[in-house]
């Protein structure tokens, strides 16, 4: 297949093909962008409808992770692998040992952490065979990024809340979440003990209903979520869930969630804004964990909690931006991103 002109190559430094014949491993490994510090970045674990679709997410999510660290002020530049497989079916301690040397051989200019599919567990499989990897329980501390993450969705949400509704707490607001894995879950109760009404769904019907019954929540069928009147829609399953067809059956003021690449394609900023959707760019709200993952691997996670409510005020600092400029969110994130690169340079 074609590879340098595919749509989402971004002059990426190197991607890898990684496999392993005898635990069969299927990866991809893509490094972006270096300028800043080494590439980090999740593994995710999916079983990908064809190898086409694992490329175009590592090569989206790559670049992702260089923009949102470098928005972040981490030292770090970025990096993502994707398995291609089903993690139930196929994760085994081998494959990802073997997932480990493929990454071993980079040198460190790809340092891994769990990503949709992967846990804190898998990372200290991989720990066996190389030392770039991240997100590893140790002394009785998770590993698990999901907590800071959601951290900063909730200031995130309250930030876009304060610009868009002008109002200084989440009491009554009414937020309508998509996903209720780890980040979904831990945002859920933090807006529920700020006041917040939700509304929820996954695809996890059980664990839907059980979290709608503990927080008085109202739980919807998964494709229901995007008809839902509310204040704010937080997409926290998986991306390019705003495209043409969802798009034009929001009923809401503002988005801000935790899943990567929300938007099927970067023009759609620009439509969101075109309906007055104020959009929180999802590499600027979803950084907790990235800090948190970046100062664990460099051994000092004193400032992470301060660097997590620093996404506050960034994401504030973004809507000014926008409207000063008339450009939308993701325009003023990316224009920050890169000045950090060029500045790097
Ligand atoms: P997770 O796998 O724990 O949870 C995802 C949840 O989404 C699952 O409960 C799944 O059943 C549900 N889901 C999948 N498809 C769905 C659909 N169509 N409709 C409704 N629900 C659906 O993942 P997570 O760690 O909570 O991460 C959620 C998102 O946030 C991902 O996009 C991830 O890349 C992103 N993210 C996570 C972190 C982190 O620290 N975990 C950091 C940055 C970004």
């Amino acid at each position: 297949m074609p590879f340098f002109d595919a749509p989402d190559f971004d002059h990426h430094e190197q991607v890898v093909f990684a496999h392993d014949a005898t635990t069969g491993l299927k990866a991809i490994i893509a490094i972006h962008d270096t300028t800043l510090g080494p590439g980090m970045g999740g593994c995710r674990f999916w079983p990908y409808a064809s190898d086409r679709d694992a490329l175009t997410d590592v090569l989206r999510l790559s670049r992702g992770m260089t923009y949102k660290s470098a928005l972040a002020g981490l030292p770090l530049g970025g990096g993502k692998a994707v398995v291609i497989g089903d993690a139930r079916r196929v994760k085994t301690p081998q494959l990802l040992q073997a997932l480990g040397r493929a990454i071993d051989r980079l040198g460190g200019r790809y340092i891994t952490a769990e990503d949709v599919g992967t846990s804190p567990d898998d990372m200290a499989h991989i720990a066996t065979t190389t030392r770039f990897v991240a997100g590893i329980d140790s002394h009785g501390i998770s590993g698990d990024p999901s907590p800071y993450t959601a951290r900063g969705v909730f200031l995130g949400v309250r930030a876009a809340v304060r610009h868009r509704l002008g109002a200084d707490t989440l009491a009554g607001v009414h937020v309508a979440v998509q996903g209720l894995g780890h980040v979904g879950q831990a945002l859920c109760e933090d807006l529920h003990a700020a006041g917040a009404r939700l509304t929820v769904t996954d695809i996890a019907t059980e664990r839907c209903h059980r979290l709608a019954a503990r927080l008085g929540a109202q739980a919807v069928a998964p494709e229901a979520i995007y008809d839902v009147v509310a204040d704010v829609f937080a997409p926290c399953a998986l991306g390019a869930i705003i495209n043409e067809s969802t798009l034009p059956r929001l009923k809401v003021a503002i988005i801000a969630g935790a899943a990567n690449n929300q938007l099927a394609t970067g023009d759609l900023a620009l439509v969101l804004k075109s309906h007055g959707i104020l959009y929180a760019p999802d590499y600027a709200i979803n950084a907790g964990g990235i800090i948190r993952v970046c100062r664990e691997y460099l051994g000092n996670t004193d400032s992470v909690d301060d660097e997590v409510v620093k996404i506050y005020d960034t994401l504030s600092h973004l809507f000014a931006m926008a409207d000063d400029h008339n450009i939308s969110t993701l325009e003023a994130a990316d224009a920050r991103a890169r000045a950090r690169l060029t500045n790097g340079r």
